[in-house]
């Protein structure tokens, strides 16, 4: 299978996409955005045994690709429109990109994305880059910027899976609720639309609530308290792990995908899917409590000051 049949076999999907003038097979794509909107870009690559581990499934390695990059676009508040995949492959099979194919447009059709262009290169390790662009409303973007003293921080699903699912993938003991939740995450595409014009900041969990937490925090030049007993954890990890080690999933594993943002309460008390877990403060830095008692959360977890 040389490049070029592997494109049009595997890539090319004929078909009227949202503002593609030209897309896959002449040397650049044309787009004509709306003119009233503003574009978000986002780009992220995976690299097998560093992002994924090496032989998962190639549906569900396109699919993450595809998802981590809506998930940035979610915490922007945009809609997601347009993709281009830079794609590394060491001597692929038929099969493995069929399949690789599959998951990336099943992740495409769902969230209305359109595949418009890309690269097909041969090299040592298999990896994928995904660019995703966005449409937004002018002005109306999410940033990490806005938080202010007194508004509420939340959350969207809960946390620690993704981290916990991919531990027990490693330890060959998959457990379908929580693995699924690493190879398959879920962008939060329609709670980031509805949060436009309502939170005053956001961010997506990639790297840990704590962390990124602290980033938005940070950005926002604020400060903030969570209380890690408010921190919504879903039941496959409740059942699999020790209390303590649900909480410091939930705090410091990465690869969530949910949206941290704050708001005032009131103006998101109709959004559904979030849990309130601490206030904004004017003091910077984060402060974790845990029954009351401020615990000291570092990347990888959480101890109790001596
Ligand atoms: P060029 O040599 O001009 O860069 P290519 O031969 O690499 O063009 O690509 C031909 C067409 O196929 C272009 O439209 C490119 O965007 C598209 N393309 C290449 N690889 C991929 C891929 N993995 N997924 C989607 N489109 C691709
Ligand atoms: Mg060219």
């Amino acid at each position: 299978m040389d490049e070029f049949e592997l494109i049009r076999d595997y890539f090319d999907r004929k078909g009227e996409k949202h503002g593609v003038t030209v897309g896959i097979g002449d040397d650049g794509a044309v787009l004509t955005p709306d003119p009233a909107m503003q574009q978000v870009q986002v780009i992220d690559t995976l690299v097998a045994g560093v992002h994924f581990p090496p032989h998962t499934n190639p549906a569900d390695i396109a699919y993450r690709t595809v998802a981590v990059n809506l998930s940035d676009i979610a915490a922007m508040g945009a809609i997601p429109r347009w993709m281009s995949l830079a794609l590394t492959l060491n001597d692929p099979s038929a099969q493995w990109v069929k399949a690789f194919s599959a998951g990336l447009f099943a992740a495409a059709d769902e969230f209305e994305l359109a595949l418009i262009g890309g690269d097909t290169t041969s090299g040592p390790t298999v990896t994928a880059t995904v660019t995703v662009t966005g449409e937004i409303e002018k002005d109306m973007a999410l940033l990490r910027s806005g938080a202010k003293n007194g508004d509420t921080i939340f959350v969207t699903g809960t946390l620690g899976d993704a981290a916990a699912g991919l531990k027990l993938l490693q330890r060959g003991e998959p457990n379908d609720d929580l693995s699924r939740r690493f190879l398959r995450p879920t962008p939060r595409i329609s709670t980031g639309r509805e949060l436009t014009g309502k939170a005053s900041a956001a961010i997506d969990v990639s790297d840990g609530l704590a962390g990124d937490l602290r980033k938005l925090l940070a950005a926002s030049g604020v400060g903030g308290e969570i209380d890690i007993d408010r921190l919504p954890l879903s039941e496959a990890l409740s059942n699999n792990f020790s209390c303590e080690e649900q909480q410091n999933l939930a705090l410091s594993g990465g690869d969530d995908y949910e949206l941290c943002f704050t708001a005032a309460t009131e103006a998101v008390q109709d959004i559904a899917g979030i849990t309130e877990i601490g206030v904004v403060t004017a003091a910077t830095g984060l402060t974790c409590r845990r029954d009351g008692d401020i615990v000291e959360v570092t990347d990888s977890g959480y101890r109790h000051f001596k």
